[in-house]
């Protein structure tokens, strides 16, 4: 099919959970496409964007593929976080099985900037492991991945949630400030000054919405414990 602007139109199939998939979603369907976004259904109240939505894991790589032949998709496109690996795995092996041509839409990584005091690690238990004795560390990262610093009862936490724990905490030491983080790189310099803190620890997941609490930390010369996706 031709789309008013002259390309070519069709059926697409987004991975999504990002706000660049949703915005996407979108612009493919002002172009004329068919689009649906799949998500996995981790947010219980999800942004949806425009087009179709279906919400669920497919069953692994195979589940996938299936999915991909019934609905007669032409394209699949994955705009998943860059930390969610084996959906983005699962896209490449589903690809194959069914010759569904796959583009790849991920957010590049944040790239160090001259002032920036980042030591890179490759995983969550490697920060943990870095930390200094006594380090008053900022933990910028989602509540499933708090647990492995627990057991760095020489360390204190400093924890963001944008809504309340379910259960207490299991810190030795730790403070919760609730509330999102903000886009204003001062508010976040304020944050971190007002408590103190000595590192900051968070995910390189690139993008725009994070990147505030980074550019604060350099202008604080702060270290950084960054975790790369690999
Ligand atoms: P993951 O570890 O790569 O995927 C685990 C399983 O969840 C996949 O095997 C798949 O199940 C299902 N799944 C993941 N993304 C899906 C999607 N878009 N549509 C349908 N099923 C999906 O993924 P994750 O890290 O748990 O992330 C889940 C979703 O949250 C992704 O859509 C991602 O874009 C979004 N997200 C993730 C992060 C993060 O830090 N990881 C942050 C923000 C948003 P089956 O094998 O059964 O198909």
């Amino acid at each position: 099919m031709r789309s008013e602007q002259g390309g070519t139109t069709g059926k697409i199939l987004i991975l999504g959970g990002t706000a660049e998939a949703r915005a996407l979603a979108g612009e493919l369907i002002a172009d004329g496409h068919e689009v649906t976004t799949s998500l996995a259904g981790r947010t219980i109240d999800p942004v949806l964007p425009q087009g179709t939505v279906r919400i669920g894991g497919f069953g692994g790589a195979e589940g996938l593929a299936a999915y991909l032949r019934e609905e007669g998709f032409d394209r699949m496109i994955d705009a998943t976080h860059p930390f969610a690996r084996r959906i983005s795995e699962n896209a490449i092996k589903a690809a194959a099985l069914t010759g569904v041509p796959l583009e790849q839409r991920l957010r590049p990584r944040w790239q160090k900037q001259p002032g920036d005091r980042w030591k890179s690690v490759p995983s969550l238990e490697a920060a943990a492991a870095t930390l200094p004795s006594g380090a008053n560390a900022f933990l910028a990262l989602g509540r499933q991945y708090l647990d492995v610093f627990i057991s760095r009862s020489d360390c204190r936490f400093i924890i963001r949630m944008v809504d309340p724990p379910e259960a207490p905490l299991a810190f030795a030491d730790h403070l919760l400030v609730l509330g999102k983080p903000s886009s204003d790189p001062d508010r976040e310099a304020d944050l971190l000054t007002a408590h103190g803190v000595t590192h900051l620890v968070c995910r390189n997941s690139g993008g725009p919405a994070g990147y505030a609490k980074i550019i604060a930390a350099r202008r604080l010369a702060l270290p950084v414990v960054m975790i790369e996706r690999d």
